[in-house]
């Protein structure tokens, strides 16, 4: 064991309001995607540990679900408050754990943030609906519930941001609930634990199990977990909208993506550009909003040269450093991956105008990859099909929009899409026949907000309703109907 590994903290799961070890001796190293340095080992938990954790979220339900919802959103409040003081801190954590730069990490804490906001008005958007006289001196009334226990599973791309979609809303809705953190960026999930519980939620309401799938399996396969909220990859996505339905769990399932942006011949070419370089090349390309593929529209040669130069001018590196913008990907088993998926590229005959690669040598800590821009690809070929989630662009060439919109249309992913154009007309077609969730005009990363549903398409989400806005409380919530009669 060297000596970096005996000073490396083992995580801890977080049970009934008690920080606790994992039943398992078995653990995995958390490196610093950017140096290599192992910054903690998460414990690979058992299903007991999930058990125990289920349980505790079973019994502070009792209590949680009969707390006034004023009370329940005032500990929000506070929780908004301490992330809000904690902002710098988590976005450096952020940076340590996933490797993005600091100005995305600082954003992703206010994205966080915001979903807290949003939760905040618990009291509000719980409210039910009432008619009177429904018929002669009859009402009714229709009154929100929580489920009960409710578990979220989430990836390692937003370490922050997505555990805030999911539990703030799910608890402040009533329900007690169960976090599976990413076992890659594990970390920030005990420092949102800390501040939550500093905001004075009581023992047992938000319960934190690290690991992997025996964690996920254990809690689909749990009688007390009525729904879980899951983002990751399609298949993983896929596996899990089916298993935790086939136990009679409410499921949503956000999944992988490939976004598509229609470069049209009358986009203002400069801001195009500056908008796709940070939408494809931000993160790494691990988000699941970022561009992937980009449709130029007509001739386009001025373009494709533009973007490439752009390119060229990426500054790489730790995202500590603030000049930095094409930070590493998270591990290098996924670089090797997306290796593999260049070779393709090559073999399938698109045509590599910049090669990342070289990247790799130049830089020996880390797991790095360079700017990667395929040229001529079409719909058939696997770079444009797969979701590759990393640095690495492929240019489709369009002669006008209704083919463009046919790539989109082609793809099995609708998670987003964008269009950059001056063109109302052209606009409007988008809007209407882009075979995606959230479009984007002139827009690189039409992510949306908290009060809004996060509304991917097409194997982009299993589900019907969406994270975040009314769909999560309509998730986080069942309705309860009462027909009164008034005759006696
Ligand atoms: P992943 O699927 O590898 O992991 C996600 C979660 O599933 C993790 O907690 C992991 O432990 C668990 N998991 C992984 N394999 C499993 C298995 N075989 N059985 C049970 N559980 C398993 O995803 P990732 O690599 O961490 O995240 C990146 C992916 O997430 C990308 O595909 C990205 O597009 C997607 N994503 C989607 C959205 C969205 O809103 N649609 C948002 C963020 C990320």
């Amino acid at each position: 064991m060297s000596v970096i590994e005996q000073e490396t903290k083992t995580l801890q799961n977080f049970i009934n309001g008690q920080w606790v070890a994992s039943q398992s001796t078995e653990t995995m190293e958390v490196p610093n995607p950017a140096t290599g340095a192992i910054i903690a080992k998460v414990p690979i938990s058992t299903k007991s540990d999930v058990d125990q954790a289920v349980e505790a979220a079973g019994n502070a339900f009792q209590t949680w679900k009969k707390t006034p919802v004023s009370k329940r959103a005032r500990i929000l409040y506070k929780y908004h408050h301490l992330l809000t003081e904690n902002h710098e801190r988590l976005a450096k954590l952020i940076v340590e754990e996933n490797g993005k730069a600091y100005k995305e990490a600082y954003g992703e804490v206010q994205r966080g943030i915001e979903c807290v906001e949003f939760a905040a008005g618990a009291p509000t958007l719980m409210m039910g609906e009432t008619l009177s006289t429904i018929a002669e001196d009859i009402d009714s009334q229709m009154f929100r519930y929580p489920h009960g226990v409710v578990a979220g599973i989430t990836p390692f791309n937003f370490p922050m941001m997505v555990p805030l979609w999911m539990f703030p809303l799910a608890i402040a809705c009533g329900n007690t609930f169960v976090l599976k953190p990413s076992e890659r960026t594990p970390i920030l999930s005990n420092e949102l634990t800390k501040l939550f519980m500093e905001a004075g939620a009581p023992a047992g309401v938000l319960n934190v199990v690290h690991g992997a799938h025996d964690v996920v399996n254990g809690l689909l396969e749990h009688p007390l977990v009525k729904a879980i909220s899951f983002v990751g990859s399609q298949p993983v996505a896929k596996y899990v909208y089916e298993k935790a339905a086939s136990y009679g769990k409410k499921v949503q399932a956000l999944s992988g993506a490939k976004n598509h942006h229609i470069v049209m011949p009358d986009a203002d070419m400069e801001k195009a550009i500056g908008h796709i370089i940070s939408s494809t090349f931000g993160s790494a390309g691990q988000r699941c909003m970022a561009c992937s593929a980009v449709v130029v529209v007509g001739e386009g040669s001025e373009f494709v040269e533009k973007l490439s130069q752009a390119a060229d001018d990426l500054i790489i590196g730790d995202g500590s450093n603030e000049e930095v913008l094409l930070t590493p990907v998270i591990r290098d088993s996924h670089r090797q991956k997306v290796l593999g998926y260049i070779e393709k590229g090559i073999e399938e005959g698109a045509e590599l105008l910049r090669d990342g690669r070289a990247v790799m040598t130049e830089m020996e800590k880390g797991t790095f990859l360079g700017p990667t821009i395929f040229d001529q690809v079409t719909p058939d070929m696997t770079i444009a099909k797969d979701e590759i989630f990393a640095p690495v662009l492929s240019l489709l060439r369009a002669k006008d929009l209704d083919e463009g919109l046919a790539y989109i249309s082609q793809s099995r992913y609708g998670n987003g899409a964008t269009i950059y154009t001056k063109d109302a007309r052209a606009v409007r077609q988008f809007r209407e026949e882009a075979d995606a969730g959230m479009l984007g005009i002139n827009i690189g990363v039409p992510a949306t907000m908290a009060f809004f549903p996060f509304s991917g398409w097409k194997d982009s989400f299993y589900g019907d309703l969406h994270v975040n806005g009314k769909d999560g409380v309509n998730f986080y919530t069942r309705k309860k109907m009462i027909t009164s009669r008034f005759d006696y």
